[in-house]
């Protein structure tokens, strides 16, 4: 029987020896007793013996082992024939897809070894990816086609109900492509297109899609955009530009160079579910509007998101020209002591809009630091108001003044602000121990150190720091306790209903001992009423400034001397 079994075994191997499959036994202990050629070359390389005696379980890749044992031991168990797909090592490390299939030797019940062979499935798989690159990737441009990018939105779509934050999806087409291909042919329009689809790639973060619908029509999709619809409006109008510019510049189309522009279409997508299909049919419906006027613009689908955006585009332009032709102001509100006199005054800016009349901040401050262009304003409200300082200085009846502004969290992270601070002072010649700088927690937020030191080096001039809208933001002690700051300004949201909210007076007037006993003196903001001053005032609060004092105005507005 065992001389039987021995020959059959022989010939099993003489078969497979130069067979396309590889095959071995496993001993009882399932050591590799026998193994083809074609087995040795898949495991190992060349040398039969190397392998023999040795642990076949050690090539199968350490993440599918247990799945092999497991079809093992069924094996053992009914002598059936079994199959998995598994990973298999090579001997340099590399590993490959393999079908294992096995039968178990049975002696007496019970199993005295295995055979196995081994089907190599790289072929296979690299067959199966090719025909899904086949159907879900554009051939010409190797990018996401129609079929993906549809999944993708469908997903993209819900995962933004879910989450409240925006999508966008941006058709493009190039302006004046049937040209290009009608009179240089299809190889120039097939290299234009290939290089459009890796410039649009290089455009959008990687988590987002590039997909090419056919022609020359492409579309991204945009994740992860604000919440905020007109904030996502403006992320994609920044996104959209970059596109605009970057397919504008020249291509290298044989020896000849080409310029091509291209139109945007877009849509946001948000909390209400849309279907992919009314998406698709809204971008396409804005792209026919970017055609209509000419090509090489963007525009959205939704009316409002393009009275937005373009909105912004004119107040960012406006605001350039604002600084050049002077039309920005500083108003000055007094601030008081105890008993009513002025010691001083905040600096408010205003912008004189020749269309639009006198604008406050919160119309243009958050523009102006989103485009970086604070810095100039910054400092100009720095240079008005040492300018001031220096006029102030010239007559004893204002001479004692002091004047704060306010320094946006964007100025104040800026590496060179105490430097460039400090030049304004000197250039203009104004007594820095007369400025106070406002600023709100916002702007030490992740760098406290830095903030330390510039903070340090400006007060070693002799400037003073004023920590503004106090109680609303963090209010960190740590902060508190590590700044190097000569006031708290209390908000005027705690001062509003400070009479009336019992809540709101406890937030006051713990503000007003926690800054006490620091060190740190305490103005409250917003007092409009006789009765909220002395309130703060029996709170131990000794200096004000709000309406009850004075409303906020340009300094021609103002008698000669405040106190008069
Ligand atoms: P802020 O520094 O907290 O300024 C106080 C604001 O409260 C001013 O508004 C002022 O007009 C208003 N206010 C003063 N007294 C009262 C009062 O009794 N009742 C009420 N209801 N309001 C009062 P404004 O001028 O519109 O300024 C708003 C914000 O814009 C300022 O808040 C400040 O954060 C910012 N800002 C103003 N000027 C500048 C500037 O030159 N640069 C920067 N970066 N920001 C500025
Ligand atoms: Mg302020
Ligand atoms: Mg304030």
């Amino acid at each position: 029987m065992q001389a039987a079994l021995e020959e059959s075994r022989d010939r099993y191997l003489d078969l497979y020896t130069f067979a396309p499959i590889g095959y071995l036994t496993l001993s009882a202990d399932a050591l590799i007793s026998e193994i083809n050629l074609t087995g040795v070359g898949m495991l190992i390389g060349q040398d039969r013996q190397k392998i023999l005696q040795r642990r076949f379980a050690l090539f199968v890749r350490p993440e599918d082992r247990k799945r092999y044992f497991r079809m093992i031991a069924q094996a053992k168990r009914d002598g059936e024939r079994h199959s998995c797909d598994l990973g298999l090592r090579h001997g340099d490390g590399s590993t490959f897809h393999a079908q294992l299939d096995c039968v178990s030797e049975m002696a007496g019940g019970t199993s005295s070894g295995m055979r196995i062979t081994i089907t190599d499935l790289t072929e296979r798989k690299r067959m199966e990816m090719e025909i899904e690159k086949l159907a879900f990737y554009d051939s010409l441009t190797r990018l996401p086609n129609r079929r993906l990018l549809l999944d993708r939105l469908q997903h993209a779509t819900l995962t933004c109900v879910r989450t409240g934050l925006h999508g966008a999806i941006l058709i493009i087409d190039l302006d004046d492509f049937k040209t290009l291909n009608d009179t240089q042919g299809h190889d120039a329009g097939d290299h234009l297109l290939r290089e459009v689809g890796q410039r649009l790639t290089i455009c959008v973060r990687a988590f987002d899609t590039v997909a090419r619908l056919g022609g020359d029509e492409f579309v991204t999709m945009l994740e992860g955009l604000s919440g905020e619809p007109t904030e996502a409006a403006s992320q994609v109008k920044a996104i959209a530009e970059k596109i605009l510019a970057t397919l504008n510049a020249p291509y290298l189309l044989g020896a000849e160079e080409y310029r091509s522009s291209a139109s945007i279409g877009a849509t946001l997508f948000g909390k209400e579910l849309a279907s992919v299909k009314d998406l698709l049919k809204r971008a396409d419906l804005a792209l026919y509007r970017a055609k209509a006027v000419g090509g090489d613009v963007l525009r959205f689908f939704e009316p409002e998101m393009q009275t937005a955006v373009t909105a912004r585009a004119i107040l960012d332009a406006d605001l350039r020209r604002g600084l050049q032709e002077d039309q920005f102001v500083l108003y000055y509100q007094p601030q008081v002591n105890h008993e009513g006199q002025q010691i001083g005054s905040e600096a408010l800016l205003r912008w004189k809009h020749p269309t639009r009349g006198l604008l406050s901040p919160a119309e243009f401050i958050p523009l102006a630091e989103e485009k970086g262009f604070i810095l100039s304003l910054g400092q100009w409200v720095l240079k008005a108001a040492c300018l001031q300082l220096v006029a102030w200085s010239a007559d004893p009846g204002t001479a004692y003044l002091t004047l704060s502004i306010n320094v946006s969290a964007y100025e104040f992270r800026h590496l060179t602000f105490a430097t460039r601070t400090l030049e304004i002072i000197d250039q203009v010649g104004a007594d820095p121990r007369k400025l106070m700088l406002e600023f709100t927690e916002s702007s030490i937020l992740g760098n406290v150190e830095e903030a330390i030191v510039k903070i340090d080096t400006l007060r070693a001039r002799g400037l003073r720091f004023s920590l503004d809208d106090f109680g609303i933001g963090y209010s960190s002690l740590t902060y508190l306790k590590n700044l190097p700051l000569d006031q708290l300004k209390i908000d005027r949201s705690f001062i509003r209903n400070v009479l009336t909210n019992p809540k709101d007076a406890a937030i006051a007037g713990s503000i007003i001992t926690l800054g006490k006993s620091l060190g740190l003196s305490v103005i409250s903001e917003g007092v409009e009423t006789v009765e909220q001053r002395d309130f703060l005032f029996a709170q131990g609060c000794r200096e004000f400034q709000g309406f009850l004092f004075g409303e906020s105005s340009p300094i021609e507005n103002w008698s000669s001397s405040p106190d008069s």
